[in-house]
């Protein structure tokens, strides 16, 4: 099995340095394992933190050791009754091409015709339930709110917006990193307005997309796009604090928002969350995703980068932004 090791602690944006391709030989299955052949690798953002020495939501990445992550795969070899060869899993076996392990690790998924398994990665899956709970448990999203996605273009941002508005959203506005990003959100995502946040600063584009300002504010970025926000949020408006991509590989410390106290002004709620804390809403989401995309109206893009030797460059891609859509790993 090709596998990806985490060597060295990346201090800022992680270098090719920083990890090594080790080949692991994988003995006899024992009684209640499978053998697992990997099609899709997913690279998070969350990833980076798990790099760091820190303590976290999730302990970090052992030096040394092959890192995980989400993936989906095929039974190639079974020794468990549960899981026969063939059958499509869900697990956190990433960052390698095989995976040899006891049957318990494993979530076995039904295979849908004609949808590619690795939107079980992405819209199916983890960032598009992450989009469906920030709208709905942390910002309690009502019909007729103005929203502000930040990262608009990203595996998440990209739910957010289409499910915002099937919940019944008015307005909906996002930002993104590049004019083909910006364009795509309005003509493919349903985004009302969108800007692109290297053109200007964040705070003077939204205030003009936002004239009756915002009721929702879901960030994936925070920084400058937080600090824009609390400018024009509405008495009452949520903030669902998803991410902060934006400080993810900096290495000094940022000064805050110089206007926290639009919290207070405008009695605004700010809740961050993580998704590990939300798995009773799984078949909530499972059943409502299911329905809206069997009747075709939800879309979704994929960057995809081929081989397992590549999934350090796929992780630094999509931090720099060259992913639309979901960055996914092909093994
Ligand atoms: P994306 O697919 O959105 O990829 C990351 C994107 O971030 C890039 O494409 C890039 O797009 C953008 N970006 C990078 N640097 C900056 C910057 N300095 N300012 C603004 N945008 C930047 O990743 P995901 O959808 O997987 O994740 C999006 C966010 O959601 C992340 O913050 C992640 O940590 C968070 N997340 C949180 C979860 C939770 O449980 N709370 C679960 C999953 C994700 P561009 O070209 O527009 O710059």
């Amino acid at each position: 099995s090709t596998q990806i090791q985490l060597v060295r602690r990346p201090q800022g944006w992680p270098e090719p340095e920083d990890f090594r391709i080790e080949k692991v030989a994988y003995g006899e299955l024992e009684p209640g394992q499978v053998r697992v052949a990997n099609a899709f690798l997913s690279v998070d953002p969350y990833m980076r933190g798990r790099m760091n020495d820190a303590k976290s939501y999730i302990p970090p990445f052992v030096l040394g050791e092959t890192m995980t992550g989400g993936a989906v795969g095929r039974v190639v070899e079974s020794a468990a009754e549960a899981l026969p060869v063939g059958s499509v899993v869900l697990h956190q076996y990433g960052w390698r091409d095989l995976v040899q392990e006891d049957a318990a690790g494993f979530t076995l998924v039904p295979e849908m015709p004609g949808v590619p398994l690795s939107l079980r990665l992405g819209i199916l899956g983890m960032t598009g339930m992450t989009g469906y709970v920030g709208l709905t448990a942390i910002a309690d999203l009502q019909p007729g709110d103005t929203v502000f996605v930040s990262g608009a273009a990203g595996a998440v941002g990209t739910a957010v917006g289409q499910i915002a508005k099937l919940l019944g959203a008015g307005r909906v506005i996002g930002s993104a990193g590049s004019p083909e990003k910006v364009r795509l959100l309005t003509e493919k995502y349903g985004y009302d307005a969108a800007f692109n946040y290297k053109d200007a600063p964040v705070r003077e584009q939204l205030k003009a997309l936002a004239p009756d300002g915002v009721d929702v504010f879901f960030d994936n970025v925070g920084g400058d796009h937080l600090e824009a926000a609390l400018d024009v949020m509405n008495r009452e408006g949520r903030i669902a604090a998803c991410g902060a991509i934006s400080l993810y590989n900096s290495t000094e410390r940022k000064p805050g928002p110089d206007n926290l106290a639009k919290i207070i002004q405008q009695s605004l709620t700010i809740k961050g969350f993580t998704l590990g804390g939300y798995t009773h809403l799984r078949e909530e989401f499972g059943t409502r995703m299911a329905e809206w995309f069997g009747q075709g109206r939800i879309a979704y893009d994929e960057t995809i980068v081929d081989g397992v030797e590549h999934a350090v460059d796929a992780l630094l891609d999509m931090m720099r932004g060259k992913n639309t859509g979901k960055m996914i790993v092909r093994v």
